[in-house]
């Protein structure tokens, strides 16, 4: 019988690839590989560049409970930090010489007669029992469907692919989009610009940001006395948490944070009632991702500045057309406008039982169970799957459940002498169930706004719409009952069917 080359198969070295990796490794688990398609290690935090890229969950929550660093030079680490974070665990805890560099994960089919995975990649085949995709959903820029965005003779980049050879200074540049990204790097940008022009289709709540240096005093105690930096990380994650309340049970308590956020943009537009009121959103806060700055509004107020809300129609070679007609000459347009995330690209190159694509299987609403596994699509768990996404903490936290959940799947897996695992479909529907009918009154529900967290059916498969630690109780163990567990299949050889 032919066996597969790999026990387990990791795609993707982020924040889940990296993680999983290094609790393998610490269980004494070393016969694995992992697939990533650029040559270092980070993902999101590797692709996205943009000046002022920073997070906006706290360095101490933001980063692994089993990897702590005393030394986050911030309270919200910046996309450089977290970068080096992130290949100081490589490098520090052994998950290096693991990683398959340059190796693009193309294609993934379930081979139902030896019961494993063939993956493709750019550099050829390979074959694993297991596969833990940790892509991510912010990898694929999302490009506008704009017409004639293809007949632009300026420059033209994503934030997630920043081109710093472009000299930005004397420019008259687009940006395109008002999320977390674009309002990061827009104050960078403004200043540069002989002129900005932001084309903005839906203003954004915007909170004043509570980030400071973190003191010297401070990392020194988390230094000697770890226990300190555990206590902080949970007083942190403890505030979070408690914002639930207002994104899942009690939306109306978000209007205690619009206050604030109308106060603090009136303090930096004073004089200007006619931007405040183009950058006032429509919509209850916290149904689009609250976002903070402390200097968006104040660029935005320069006379360099100007907003645009009447919608973009067009993209000529030297301009961008509005729908009132006005033609605004642009030499260079930066798109803030997000990623791929209900339609996430690997979903199109998975294919499960029957040579179905996982995308053919979600139909535009993405399920899994758990958010981790899918059915149909066996020996398979997904990283930040749906519905595991927060609008309110730490995704390192979820991400840690799940490592949780999938070693202890494994390890079930080669107790039992499981070769084949795949949860039952109808314990996957009965938990999507649930999670739609706690989605009923969430501010992503009812807050009268049009998000990416929403399908094209017209559901929110992107976030989990509760407690954090009610995520974590459910993921704590695997528990076999909604799985079906066989032993690998063995083929009929070649040679016999030929004889
Ligand atoms: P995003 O939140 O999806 O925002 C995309 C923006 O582009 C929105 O303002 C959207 O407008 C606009 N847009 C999209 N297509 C458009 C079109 N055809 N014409 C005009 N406007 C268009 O993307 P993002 O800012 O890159 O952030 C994505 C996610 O990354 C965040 O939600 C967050 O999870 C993460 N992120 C986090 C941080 C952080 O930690 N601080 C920083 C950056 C990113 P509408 O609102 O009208 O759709």
């Amino acid at each position: 019988m032919q066996t597969p080359d790999f026990p387990l198969v990791i795609i993707g070295s982020g924040f889940a690839g990296l993680g999983l990796a290094i609790r393998l490794k610490e269980q004494g688990e070393h016969d694995f590989v992992v697939l990533e398609r650029a040559s270092d290690v980070g993902g999101t935090w590797r692709d996205n560049t943009y000046p002022g890229c920073q997070c906006d969950i706290p360095s101490h929550l933001y980063s692994f409970s089993f990897a702590p660093n005393p030394d986050w030079s911030r309270l919200f680490p910046t996309q450089p930090e977290i970068w080096d974070y992130l290949r100081d665990c490589a490098d520090r805890l052994g998950v290096r010489p693991h990683i398959r560099f340059d190796h693009e994960v193309t294609g993934a089919d379930w081979d139902e007669n030896h019961g494993f995975w063939r993956i493709e990649t750019s550099q050829g085949e390979i074959t694993a029992r297991v596969v833990a995709a940790g892509q991510g959903g912010l990898s694929e820029p999302s490009l506008p469907a704009v017409p004639g965005i293809e007949t632009f003779e300026g420059a033209l980049f994503h934030s997630a692919r920043w081109d710093y050879d472009h000299d930005l200074r004397g420019k008259r540049i687009a940006v395109i989009g008002t999320g977390a990204s674009a309002v990061q790097f827009i104050p960078y940008v403004q200043p540069e610009a002989q002129r900005l022009t932001l084309f903005q289709r839906t203003p954004p709540w915007i909170m004043p940001h509570p980030d400071r240096p973190v003191r010297g005093w401070e990392k020194r105690m988390f230094r000697r006395f770890p226990v300190t930096q555990k206590l902080f990380r949970g007083a942190i994650y403890t505030f979070f948490e408690s914002r639930v309340l207002g994104f899942t049970k009690k939306p109306d308590l978000m209007k205690v944070g619009e206050r604030i956020a109308l106060k603090h943009m009136a303090k930096q537009i004073p004089g200007d009632p006619e931007l405040r009121a183009k950058l006032t959103p429509g919509y209850r806060m916290g149904c689009k991702r609250i976002l903070m700055s402390n200097t968006y509004y104040g660029a935005l107020a320069q006379p360099n500045a100007e907003v645009v809300t009447e919608p973009i129609t067009e993209i000529r070679e030297g301009s961008i057309v509005t729908a009132d007609g006005v033609e605004h000459e642009v030499d260079t347009i930066i798109l803030g406008t997000g990623f791929h995330v209900a339609d996430m690209p690997l979903t199109d190159w998975v294919r499960g039982r029957g040579g179905t694509s996982m995308a053919e299987a979600f139909g535009g609403s993405p399920q899994a169970y758990l958010g981790t596994t899918v059915a149909g699509f066996p020996n398979l768990f997904l990283m930040t799957g749906p519905n595991t996404g927060l609008g309110h903490n730490s995704i390192v936290y979820i991400l840690e459940s799940q490592f949780a959940y999938i070693l202890d799947a494994l390890r079930t897996m080669r107790e039992r002498g499981v070769g084949v695992l795949e949860v039952l479909p109808e314990a996957q529907e009965r938990f999507n169930a649930e999670v739609q009918v706690q989605m009923k009154n969430t501010v992503w529900t009812t807050g009268g706004c049009a998000s990416w967290y929403i399908d094209r059916n017209g559901l929110n498969t992107v976030l989990w719409p509760g407690w954090t630690w009610d995520f974590r109780r459910r993921t704590r163990r695997f528990d076999p009952a909604p799985y079906v567990l066989a032993p690998a299949p063995s083929p009929v050889p070649t040679t016999a069917s030929a004889a």
